[in-house]
């Protein structure tokens, strides 16, 4: 169910959005009212996002944009600028998992690149974005996290690591944006059926316990996240700073 007027009038960005969860969060930013701006590395993948959801009859546009290149930053909100007026909302989606096996076990590089994106460049994309916010005197930013930041998950220790920081930078964040009437919440998916997670739930076993873990009996769903995201980043959360909200079928979340 959407609300064609929730997000009427504003622009978002969506990053890694040309498949899964970010789709799903586009299209739903979209669905409710917002002009949406497309990203993901592949120019051909951006290209059949954005056309599906003009065929949808939604307001969005598309520009590559690897997180952890500055310069694609930097392309993504000026694109964004020209084409939409400005920014209110930045969901920040990107992720990468680049190593399976113990913590130990991974490399220099491995580690590097999974801090690089997923935490600093996170970081570095709300530092660039808050001063476009900041002159339309309010704003709404979205970590996608996982419940993995909560409960670490076997074999993915360090990709675990980095979403925990990401509940972390919300926590930060949230006082030092408030003044600006900028807020930020954080969004912390469990299993959701989507290329990112297929290692895991191509595996027989791997699967029958994830599903054990999950009282709701099923894995989740991109759209299952697409609503949350939305109501997160809309005033009808005006109240809401610096909350991690955990979507999961009900499975164990404490930190
Ligand atoms: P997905 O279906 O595999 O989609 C990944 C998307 O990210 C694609 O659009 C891909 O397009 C883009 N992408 C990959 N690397 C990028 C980069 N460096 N810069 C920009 N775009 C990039 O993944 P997903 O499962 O939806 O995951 C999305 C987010 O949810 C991630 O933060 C992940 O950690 C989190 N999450 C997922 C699950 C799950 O079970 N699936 C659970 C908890 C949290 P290109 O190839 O064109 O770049």
């Amino acid at each position: 169910m959407s609300s064609a007027t929730r997000l009427a009038g504003k622009v978002a960005i969506v990053t890694a959005s040309t498949e899964g969860i970010g789709f799903a969060i586009a299209r739903r930013l979209g669905q409710d009212g917002a002009k949406v701006m497309i990203s993901s590395r592949k120019q051909k993948n951006v290209d059949a996002a954005v056309q599906q959801l003009k065929k949808e009859n939604l307001t969005v546009e598309g520009m590559v944009c690897h997180v952890a290149k500055q310069e694609d930053r930097q392309k993504l909100l000026e694109g964004t600028k020209a084409t939409f007026g400005g920014i209110d909302i930045l969901v920040s989606n990107a992720a990468a998992s680049t190593h399976f096996g113990s913590s130990l076990s991974i490399s220099e590089e491995a580690y590097d690149k999974m801090f690089d994106i997923n935490v600093k460049s996170t970081f570095m994309l709300c530092k660039e974005t808050v001063p476009e916010m900041e002159k339309r005197g309010s704003g709404s930013l979205l970590l996608v996290a996982s419940i993995a930041g909560f409960v670490p998950f076997n074999m993915i220790g360090v990709y675990s690591m980095t979403k925990t920081a990401l509940l972390g930078m919300v926590k930060v964040l949230a006082p030092e944006l408030a003044h600006m009437n900028i807020r930020i919440n954080g969004l912390a998916p469990g299993l959701i059926e989507t290329k990112f997670s297929s290692g895991l739930t191509s595996n027989k076993s791997a699967l029958e316990y994830a599903l054990s873990q999950i009282p709701l009996g099923r894995l989740g769903k991109p759209e299952d996240c697409a609503g949350i995201a939305s109501f997160l980043v809309s005033d009808d959360a005006k109240f809401m700073t610096g909350e991690n909200v955990v979507v999961a079928g009900g499975q164990m979340s404490r930190l």
